[in-house]
């Protein structure tokens, strides 16, 4: 069993990786970003709720996308090799909370991948992806402001797991099979 989780700074390549990474270990993808958008389009209630974080760049509010995962983590309970968990968690409070909701199915995370890519090429990155995402935070305002919220909220998720001895930092500039090697050794360890 692997639970893995992804993560880095916006426009580091997580989604990119993971797909990859799905099809070589045959993990269950969970990205919040892709469930909260499911839910924008949708134009459900929380869809609103979330757009109006999203569109200015902070993050959704932890009870909320804590509530989203654990639902999606239960269904997904016993089937397949494991999860990739993309997005998630994004705060220190998203962490613990996940630490509670795997014990609670006696399961562990394997490893956090941290993929590490300069800033620069992560704006060059969202500008590009903004001309056809049709993502309401693709722009230069928002961009900045995302990076500001990951150096403060996110970069210390980083820490926890440190902490736990399951953290592997990962360099993310080259080109996508280079940067999926790196990773696969990482995984290939924890197996
Ligand atoms: P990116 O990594 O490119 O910023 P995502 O698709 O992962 O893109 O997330 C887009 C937005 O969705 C985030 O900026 C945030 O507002 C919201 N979001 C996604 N995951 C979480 C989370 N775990 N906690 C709070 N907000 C989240």
């Amino acid at each position: 069993m692997l639970n893995i989780i992804i993560c880095g700074a916006p426009g580091c390549g997580k989604g990119t990786q993971s797909d990859l990474i799905v099809e070589k270990y045959k993990l269950k993808h969970l990205s919040t970003g892709e469930l909260l958008r499911k839910e924008i389009g949708q134009k459900s209630e929380l869809g609103l709720i979330a757009e109006s974080y999203i569109s200015k760049g902070n993050l959704v509010p932890d009870n909320m996308i804590i509530d989203i995962l654990s639902k999606a983590i239960k269904e997904q309970n016993g089937n397949g090799n494991g999860i990739i968990l993309d997005g998630f968690p994004r705060t220190v409070a998203q962490a613990e909370a996940l630490q509670d909701m795997l014990g609670a199915l006696n399961k562990e995370i394997s490893v956090l991948i941290d993929l590490s890519v300069e800033e620069n090429e992560l704006i060059d990155r969202l500008l590009k992806r903004g001309q056809t995402s049709g993502r309401s935070d693709d722009n230069l305002e928002t961009i900045k402001k995302r990076l500001e919220v990951y150096e403060h909220q996110t970069a210390p998720v980083s820490d926890f797991y440190k902490k736990l001895n399951k953290y592997a930092f990962i360099d993310g500039m080259g080109s996508i099979d280079d940067i999926f090697g790196r990773i696969s050794s990482v995984i290939d360890s924890k197996q």
